[in-house]
């Protein structure tokens, strides 16, 4: 098992839903266990046009290994209507794998952590957020990196989380084969 951390973020369709979703379809995986979420944050684009994004961090356990989760994320991307006609175009999902466990990895398709985790003011505050004390390999304590983005529009989303799918899942529906997102 590994404990890994995934950025979420949409600005397409209904993007508040889509992220809901999207973490009750991790918590619907066999071979993942969400262990936190963070609240959703509203974020100005970055080196983009669009909408405003929302955007959350869901600490999870696995049972992958880190290409499969790759993998398992470019899938529920693409489930969820995930277009790429451009680099960093609009999204309806975006699934990015920002730590998996202490692993550093630099290979042509993936990077971890996530190249631009330290620069992004829509991860760290999240991140920090769920694990005030997260360590980031060769990076040191995400807080510490926090007055780097002071500058990035974020602003938590009001209100408690109202994700009714997500608070219904009972341990008997994680288990394998039972209510799974396929
Ligand atoms: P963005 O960089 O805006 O998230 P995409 O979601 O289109 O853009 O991802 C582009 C590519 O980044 C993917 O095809 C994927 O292989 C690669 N990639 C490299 N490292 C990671 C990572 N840690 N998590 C997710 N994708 C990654
Ligand atoms: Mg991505």
């Amino acid at each position: 098992m590994t404990v890994a951390y995934l950025g979420l973020g949409a600005n397409l369709g209904d993007a508040r839903q889509t992220l809901k979703d999207a973490v009750v379809c991790l918590a619907q995986q066999h071979t993942i266990t969400v262990l936190a979420k963070s609240s959703l944050y509203r974020t100005a684009p970055i080196d983009a046009g669009g909408d405003d994004y929302f955007n959350c961090v869901v600490k999870v356990d696995t049972t992958l290994p880190v290409r499969h989760l790759l993998a398992l994320c470019h899938k529920i991307e693409h489930q969820f209507g995930r277009e790429r006609p451009f680099r960093n175009a609009p999204r309806t999902l975006d699934l990015d794998i920002l730590l998996f466990g202490d692993q550093s990895i630099d290979e042509a398709d993936l990077i971890v952590p996530h190249p631009r985790l330290v620069e992004r003011a829509f991860v760290l505050v999240p991140l920090v957020e769920i694990d005030p004390t997260l360590v980031i390999p060769q990076r040191g304590r995400a807080d510490a990196l926090l007055p780097g983005v002071s500058d990035q529009r974020i602003e938590k989303v009001k209100g408690p989380c109202q994700c009714p799918m997500l608070n219904a899942l009972t341990p008997a529906e994680s288990t394998p084969g039972k209510g799974r997102c396929e």
